[in-house]
């Protein structure tokens, strides 16, 4: 069966319509029809290759709400009518440590990619959210509080667990001193998450004029990179930072503004590497700096549930799919408040123009 889709052709042509396979429904498998997919700023990553791994045709978006319209005769965690959420991830080995410690993000054999990984039933590429519809394995399927608006859900299933992962595993509490650094998609999910956790937020932008939305979000601070001297004056005031930001930068104002004892986390992945940063005052107070990759499923599901109790969502612009070539340029310049979400349903697939 084929759907409509929004693909990228190669790394310089905008993105046309097209028509793409959808995956066979297997027994464990849910089919769902697509409501909102968030747009990632790795979606446009990765359909300029700006990390050089991009296969063409590729159809992007890993944030995706929809709902179940069929099921495999051995899918029984999701009725068909039932609103649910996918997210970065549809399949992985399940056999390795990782694996088995529900932890699916660092499977040792790579997970599958909810868009520009290798399908592992039909050796195809596998396909996005930019789309009508998707079949996906319901162990990669996650259920979507009934409280939110689903549209600002939509981002919730990258943005918002990329962000909550690290804020979890380094044990972020009440009262702790967190910086994020970029009022973006992740950025602007990550105040609100922390705060909602009860820490303290610093917020580093580059952006002066996202400061109101910044407080409005949750942040208690609000620093402007650019200014050395709001820089100096939050030194050593911070237990644990998030750097959200897509492009390569000098880490070591950040490292500054840490703890002895701190922690940079890097979530954001430049198409080219940060400097080094200077290692001196690392070890002498004893800084860490750490990637971290996405969320599980498990994470992702308790981070929605946590949303909807604390009545979380992302600050979304809706578009639709014709208007996805706007939306990428006004992400590349740092234009977003704060994560587009194409309405797939409103989206006319006959006519999307550069
Ligand atoms: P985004 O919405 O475009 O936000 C990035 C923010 O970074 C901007 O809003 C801007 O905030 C700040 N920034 C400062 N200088 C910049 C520059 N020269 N170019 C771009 N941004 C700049 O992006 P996003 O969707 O949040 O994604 C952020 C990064 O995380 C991307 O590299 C993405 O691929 C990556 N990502 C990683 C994971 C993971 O698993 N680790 C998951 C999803 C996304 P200010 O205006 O406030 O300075
Ligand atoms: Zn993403
Ligand atoms: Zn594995």
């Amino acid at each position: 069966m084929k759907i409509n889709a929004l693909v990228a052709h190669d790394a310089t042509q905008p993105l046309t319509t097209g028509q793409i396979a959808l995956r066979p429904l297997q027994p464990q498998d849910v089919k769902i029809d697509i409501l909102y997919c968030g747009v990632c700023h790795s979606d446009l990553h990765m359909a300029r290759n700006e990390w050089a791994v991009s296969r063409y045709p590729l159809v992007p978006g890993h944030e995706i709400v929809g709902r179940v319209v069929a099921t495999g005769h051995a899918a029984s965690r999701f009725k068909v009518g039932e609103l649910v959420g996918v997210g970065v991830m549809v399949d992985a080995c399940r056999e390795c440590h990782f694996c088995q410690q529900h932890e699916e993000q660092y499977c040792e054999a790579g997970f599958v990619p909810t868009y520009n990984g290798i399908d592992r039933y039909t050796g195809d590429n596998t396909h996005g959210g930019y789309a009508q519809s998707l079949v996906v394995d319901q162990h990669f399927v996650v259920t979507v509080p009934k409280n939110l608006s689903l549209p600002g859900v939509a981002p919730l299933l990258c943005a918002g667990v990329t962000v909550w992962s690290p804020l979890r595993h380094f044990n972020v509490k009440a009262g702790d001193q967190v910086g994020v650094v970029g009022l973006g998609g992740l950025g602007h999910m990550a105040v609100q998450l922390a705060s909602a956790m009860g820490a303290e937020v610093t917020l580093f932008t580059t952006s002066p004029q996202k400061g109101q939305d910044a407080l409005r979000l949750g942040a208690k601070n609000v620093v402007v990179s650019k200014d050395a001297a709001q820089m100096t004056a939050c030194q050593t005031s911070l237990d644990l930072i998030i750097d959200c930001v897509a492009a390569p930068h000098d880490l070591d104002p950040y490292l500054a503004t840490l703890k002895t004892n701190g922690r940079l986390v890097l979530v954001g992945i430049p198409d080219k590497p940060h400097q080094s940063p200077n290692i001196t005052p690392m070890v002498f107070r004893r800084l860490s700096i750490s990637g971290s990759s996405i969320g599980s499923i498990q994470e992702t599901q308790e981070m929605l549930d946590f949303c909807g109790q604390h009545n979380i969502t992302a600050d979304i612009e809706l578009i639709t799919g014709e208007e996805i070539e706007t939306a990428f340029a006004r992400m590349l310049r740092g234009e977003v408040k704060y994560r587009f979400v194409i309405d797939v349903q409103a989206t006319c697939w006959g006519a999307v123009h550069p």
